[in-house]
């Protein structure tokens, strides 16, 4: 079992103790007081299916910043609270280090060919992808860009911008 899916089996049972263990209890007390009208467990299996993979701390920051900023006058919905999440992770660009398909020279390459209306791979089913010698992951089939690599380059781009 996935920690999101011991997540939500807590929730299904009311297995309050579970939640706790799971690290889950303070943002779950949060969402349940902090606004007017009750929810119940099977609310917040809601926010666990949609949550559950994240870390629980780094929910409850983003629950208190929507909150505490102002942004949050009725209780976050779980896609809500997701953006935010999304929005304050991490940044993993020191886990990209030693992977050539995510080397900053690949990515301003694919930045280029998708900036000259290159095609992005959108085949279906168990694709592969072959490095061509300047970084670029080409799916077999169509020569499209590897989805992730396109999303990695488009990215970077975002952050210079
Ligand atoms: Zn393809």
């Amino acid at each position: 079992m996935t920690p999101r899916e011991e997540l939500v089996a807590a929730l299904r049972h009311e297995d309050w103790d579970r939640v706790e263990a799971l690290g889950w209890r303070d943002t779950f007390a949060l969402l349940k007081r902090g606004w007017p009208k009750r929810l119940l467990a099977s609310d917040l299996a809601v926010y666990a299916t949609v949550l559950g993979h994240h870390d629980p701390q780094l929910v409850h920051e983003a629950l208190i910043g929507l909150a505490s900023g102002g942004r949050a006058e009725w209780r976050p919905s779980a896609a809500q609270l997701a953006t935010e999440v999304t929005a304050r992770r991490p940044r993993v660009a020191g886990q990209r280090k030693g992977r050539p398909d995510q080397a900053p020279a690949a990515l301003a390459t694919v930045r280029e060919l998708l900036s000259r209306g290159s095609a992005v791979c959108a085949c279906a089913g168990g694709r592969q992808f072959h490095r061509d010698p300047g970084g670029v992951m080409r799916c077999a089939a169509c020569r499209g860009i590897e989805q992730g690599q396109a999303d990695a380059a488009a990215e970077l781009e975002d952050e210079a911008a």
